[in-house]
């Protein structure tokens, strides 16, 4: 069941669109937020008497500048680089940087947006941010992406430090990329500030689990909204998209539990493995190799490729889009639910569209967003800020239950919201409600900034 947005909130609604014009998934971000908070509005007037929302919907600060760079030909190259540092209330702006050529600073915004909410689940002192550049790394060699990142900190230092903002990877940005970021960050400050920036490397002030941890917590809360319906993936049928960071670690934790990812997929196509796909090899063509997931069919006998595939055309038990904003349609909703599909995890931000997620909820499929599915990442990434500040690592398998706990916890808190706000069963709701009212609370104690 969803909510109706009352009147005042739709006209906050549309001054956001006509003071952010042509920024679609940023409107979209809001209004899904929204569309969640008549009732919270209704209960709470101090909000509305200090423009809680208002605020909310307004960056704290934005900062977009050039990033020149040399090509391995020798040819100037000029990037867009972007930081959103969105809200603080809560802690430090916290959130990943995503180097890809459809960045603009719609998509920066939306992804910020939606990360004050998904870090204020995590119960985690961190604000919310998101930055990166319309830098596509595809194809480059690795001095090129060396010197793209070199020249992206040339200005962006000034900007982060471990009390003001820390980012982290997204898509396109991961170790490799924080390595080459972190390393100009320390020469340009001559400061070893390990605190700056996580998902950094073992060897270097990563923390463990932080490879693993969006994929692995989305499927930790698939796991527990399973067993709220008394069920579990032991034996379920499961289909990831995407072939990135997140979506190898959560086919790895679904095998683990017991369940068998038949699909994933690139921008390319999909492979579908009625096996089972083989980890091994999925690892050893995407983070190695770093080829096209194609070349996995070519190596297994038991998988198919189907270039321009949609994935969400196989069957399944268990859906979790694990690749980019919008990946959903309305008409994938509609095949996913035909086929039988009882659990959707978003472990990608935004995947699902709206039209797809009301039928996904009205369907009373149990529809994990990814504000509290995929909210393990950045929480593991604030127990590296954690082991930063503490000069400690701690072991994998302290870190891995404490994401297992911080997924319970925000399941329980997101599943009791909805029930407490009306629409029992309902986590958009829950995790709209919950997040919104503890970042709230701190904007009104700590006054008009
Ligand atoms: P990544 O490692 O760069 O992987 C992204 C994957 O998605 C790639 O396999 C990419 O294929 C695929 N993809 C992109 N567009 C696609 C499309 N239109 N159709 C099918 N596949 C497509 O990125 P990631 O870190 O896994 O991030 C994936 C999603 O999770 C993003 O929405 C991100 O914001 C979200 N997320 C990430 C984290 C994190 O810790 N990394 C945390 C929270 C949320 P190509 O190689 O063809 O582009």
């Amino acid at each position: 069941m969803n909510l109706p947005m009352s009147d005042d909130l739709e006209r906050i609604f549309q001054t956001v669109v006509s003071r952010n014009p042509g920024e679609l998934e940023f409107h979209q971000a809001v209004r899904e937020v929204l569309e969640s908070l008549s009732p919270v509005v209704a209960k709470h007037p101090e909000f509305t008497a200090r423009k809680i929302i208002e605020r909310i919907c307004e960056p704290e600060r934005q900062i977009i500048f050039r990033v020149p760079w040399h090509d391995d030909s020798g040819q100037v190259q000029i990037n867009r680089g972007f930081r959103v540092e969105f809200n603080s209330a809560l802690g430090p702006f916290k959130g990943g940087l995503r180097f890809h050529p459809t960045v603009y600073l719609g998509i920066i915004k939306f992804l910020g947006f939606e990360q004050v909410f998904k870090n204020a689940l995590t119960g985690l002192p961190i604000g919310g941010g998101k930055g990166g550049s319309d830098f596509d790394p595809k194809g480059r060699s690795d001095a090129e992406i060396m010197r793209f990142c070199q020249s992206f900190m040339l200005e962006l230092y000034r900007h982060i430090g471990e009390h003001t903002d820390v980012p982290a990877g997204d898509t396109g940005v991961g170790t490799r990329e924080i390595g080459y970021l972190f390393g100009q960050f320390k020469r340009i400050t001559n400061r070893y500030e390990s605190g700056v920036l996580t998902g950094k490397g073992l060897d270097w002030g990563g923390a463990q689990v932080r490879t693993e941890a969006t994929g692995y917590g989305t499927t930790f809360f698939v796991q527990e909204m399973l067993a709220a319906r008394g069920d579990s993936l032991d034996g379920k049928t499961c289909v990831v998209s995407g072939s990135g960071n997140v979506a190898i670690y959560a086919v790895e934790k679904v095998e683990m539990l017991g369940g068998r990812v038949v699909a994933c997929s690139d921008s390319d196509g999909v492979i579908l493995d009625e096996k089972g796909i083989d980890l091994e090899l999925l690892k050893e063509v995407k983070e190695v190799e770093r080829q096209r997931v194609s070349v996995y069919a070519e190596r297994r006998s038991s998988a198919e490729y189907l270039p321009g595939g949609n994935i969400w055309d196989i069957p399944c038990d268990v859906a979790m889009p694990c690749a980019t904003q919008n990946e959903i349609t309305h008409r994938d909703a509609e095949t996913l639910i035909r086929n039988g599909c009882m659990a959707v995890g978003e472990g990608a931000n935004m995947p699902t569209m709206p039209a797809a997620v009301r039928l996904f909820v009205d369907a009373g499929v149990a529809f994990g967003p990814g504000k509290a599915a995929n909210a393990g990442g950045v929480a593991t990434s604030a127990l590296e800020m954690q082991q930063n500040a503490t000069r400690d690592s701690w072991t994998f398998e302290y870190t891995e239950q404490r994401l297992a706990e911080i997924m319970r916890d925000i399941h329980t808190l997101v599943y009791e919201t909805a029930e407490e706000y009306g629409t029992p069963g309902n986590y958009v709701n829950g995790a709209n409600i919950a997040g919104f009212i503890k970042v709230a609370h701190a904007m009104v104690a700590l006054g008009l900034i």
